[in-house]
């Protein structure tokens, strides 16, 4: 059951509340394996910053607004939106949500206030946005990368061949620098947590050769630290993928 929706919203310094919160979940029934983007488009984030302005609804509210709104159509909704005032929890994290047409039985989705087809991504709602993927990907005990289309890393919602929605996001927010911007976000996270379990095991450098006598010593490291270094491969070749269709925006 994806209802009744969570509408319990965070302002960013309360993020630790929102991975407490996430840490206390259980996911017997449903565990993402990637997180879907989207943006909200209504409202913009001038529509919003006019509810800013006046105080109302606040995104508590909101989220009961639209509880009412996807309960009327659907069986679920979006699991999060990042708003500029921080983050709300909509459709039960551990329910699948329903956000997407491919992927609604694998996968989180977030909504982010605005339209990035002409709204900039920039400034809080971008701070907020990666701020808030750090934390689930983090929660979820999932990666950003590597992006293999319908399996795993940061999907995009007009990526899902049986969207409707071909623009969502919207091009002003790049993947590869979201993606990136998130992973240097996790690993601030990582490094608040001493008791964190560090996730994607960092790439180890093959030893450099020491002496004449390298040769027997340089297959030895290659293969010590080959089963820790991420496979290059696949994500390259997805990334390659997601270059041809979609270029860099
Ligand atoms: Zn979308």
């Amino acid at each position: 059951m994806a209802f009744p929706f969570v509408c319990k919203a965070y302002t960013p310094d309360q993020f630790p509340a929102l991975q407490a919160y996430l840490d206390g979940l259980s996911f017997n029934l449903f565990r993402p394996k990637f997180i879907v983007v989207h943006n909200t488009a209504p409202p913009t984030l001038a529509d919003y910053a006019v509810w800013q302005k006046r105080g109302s609804p606040s995104d508590e509210q909101w989220g009961r607004n639209l509880e009412a709104f996807y309960k009327s159509k659907w069986s679920g909704g979006p699991h999060f939106v990042a708003t500029p005032r921080g983050a709300v929890v909509l459709n039960p994290p551990n329910a699948p949500g329903v956000h997407t047409p491919s992927w609604n039985r694998v996968s989180w989705g977030v909504e982010t206030v605005g339209d990035f087809e002409t709204d900039a991504f920039e400034g809080p709602i971008a701070d907020n946005l990666i701020a808030l993927l750090a934390v689930l990907h983090h929660a979820a005990g999932i990666n950003p990368t590597p992006f293999v289309l319908g399996r795993s890393g940061l999907h995009f919602h007009k990526e899902d061949h049986a969207t409707t929605h071909q623009t969502c996001p919207g091009r002003h927010m790049d993947k590869v620098n979201l993606t990136s911007r998130v992973i240097a976000a996790m690993g601030k996270l990582r490094g608040a947590d001493p008791h964190a379990e560090p996730h994607p095991p960092a790439p180890v450098a093959p030893a450099a050769p020491q002496k004449a006598a390298a040769p027997v010593a340089a297959p030895k490291a290659a293969i010590v630290s080959a089963p820790r270094a991420p496979p290059p491969k696949p994500a390259a070749r997805a990334f390659d993928w997601f270059f041809d269709l979609f270029g860099t925006g």
